[in-house]
C-alpha cells in the first residue's frame, strides 16, 4: 500500500478508544501496519481494527497492560515476531484520577503513575533495545497533555506523571539522536474523548472551559493524530526533542474560575 508511512510498523498503546484509536486509523490509512494494544477491552480493539482496514490499512491485536514490564516486552517482541519489524512508538495509553492532594492514596499514585510515566518509559526501552541492536531508525511520539507543562489543581498525580513525560521526552531525545531516533510529545489539551466524559456531562463545567479555549470548541481526536503522522512520517525526520501543543490555545489563554 502507498501511503506516508508505506511498510512501516507502529505499535499505539491504548489504541481501542479515543485518541489512540484516531492515530491508529489514520497511521493505517497512510499504509502502516499497525499494532493495536489494549488493556481490557477486546471490542474496542477490534473496532478500532475494522475501521483501520476500512480505511485500507493493516493491524494485529495485543494485549498488554502498559504498567507491566513483561508486557511492555511481550507487546514490542509481538510487533517482531508477527510482523518482523517496528519504526515508530505512539505511547498514547493514560488515565486520570481526580482527588485534593491530602487526599491521594497510595494506590491512585501508583496506578497513574505506572500507566502514564513507568509504562511509557519501559516501553520505549524495549523499543529502543531492539533498533539499537540492528542498528534502525525510529520514532517516539508520547501523548502528554498541556499538564505537562500547566497546573491541574485536583489532579497532581496526573501533572506529575505528565511532567514526567515531558523530561523523559527531553532526555531521551539527546541520549537517542546519535542512534536516529527521534522522540517528541503531543501535548493535547481538551480533546472530546471517553476521558472527558464528566466534562462533557456538566454544562457548567464544559462552558467555563470553552471559554478559556482561544479556539472556542474541544478538539477532536483527529485534530491530535494529524500532528502524529506528521511527527511519524518523513515530514518529521528533522523534530526531535519538542513538545506540540494541539491545545486551540488553551494553555496561553488559561484562567481559574
Ligand atoms: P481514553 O479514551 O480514555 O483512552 C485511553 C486508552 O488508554 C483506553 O483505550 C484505555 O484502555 C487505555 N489504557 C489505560 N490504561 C492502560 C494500560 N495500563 N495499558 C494499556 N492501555 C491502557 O482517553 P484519551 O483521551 O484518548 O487519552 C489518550 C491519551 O491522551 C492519554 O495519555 C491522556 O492522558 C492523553 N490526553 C487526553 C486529553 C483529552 O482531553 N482527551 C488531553 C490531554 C492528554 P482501557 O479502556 O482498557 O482502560
Amino acid at each position: 500500500m502507498s501511503g506516508r508511512l508505506a511498510g512501516k510498523v507502529a505499535i499505539v498503546t491504548g489504541s481501542g478508544s479515543g485518541i489512540g484509536q484516531a492515530i491508529a486509523i489514520r497511521f493505517a490509512s497512510e499504509g502502516a501496519t499497525v499494532v493495536i494494544d489494549y488493556r481490557n477491552h477486546i471490542d474496542q480493539a477490534q473496532e478500532t481494527a475494522s475501521k483501520a482496514e476500512a480505511a485500507g490499512g493493516k493491524s494485529i491485536l495485543v494485549k498488554a497492560d502498559v504498567s507491566n514490564l513483561a508486557d511492555t516486552q511481550n507487546l514490542v517482541g509481538q510487533a517482531y515476531s508477527q510482523l518482523g519489524r517496528c519504526d515508530i512508538l505512539v505511547n498514547n495509553a493514560g488515565i486520570e484520577k481526580e482527588a485534593a492532594f491530602c487526599d491521594v492514596t497510595e494506590a491512585d499514585y501508583d496506578a497513574v503513575l505506572n500507566v502514564n510515566l513507568k509504562g511509557a518509559f519501559f516501553l520505549a526501552q524495549a523499543f529502543v533495545r531492539r533498533l539499537r541492536d540492528a542498528k534502525l531508525p525510529g520514532r517516539i511520539i508520547n501523548i502528554s497533555s498541556v499538564h505537562e507543562d500547566m497546573v491541574f489543581p485536583n489532579f497532581s498525580t496526573y501533572c506529575v506523571s505528565k511532567g514526567g513525560i515531558r523530561m523523559l521526552m527531553r532526555d531521551l531525545a539527546v541520549e537517542l539522536g546519535p542512534l536516529n531516533i527521534t522522540v517528541n510529545n503531543i501535548a493535547p489539551g481538551a480533546i472530546a474523548t471517553p476521558i472527558n466524559n464528566k466534562l462533557m456531562d456538566n454544562k457548567a463545567q464544559l462552558d467555563a472551559l470553552l471559554k478559556n479555549i482561544l479556539l472556542g470548541r474541544m478538539g477532536t481526536p483527529d485534530d491530535v493524530s494529524g500532528v502524529a503522522l506528521f511527527l511519524a512520517s518523513d515530514d518529521g525526520a528533522y523534530v526531535t526533542g519538542a513538545t506540540y501543543f494541539v491545545d486551540g490555545g488553551l494553555i496561553r489563554n488559561y484562567h481559574e474560575q
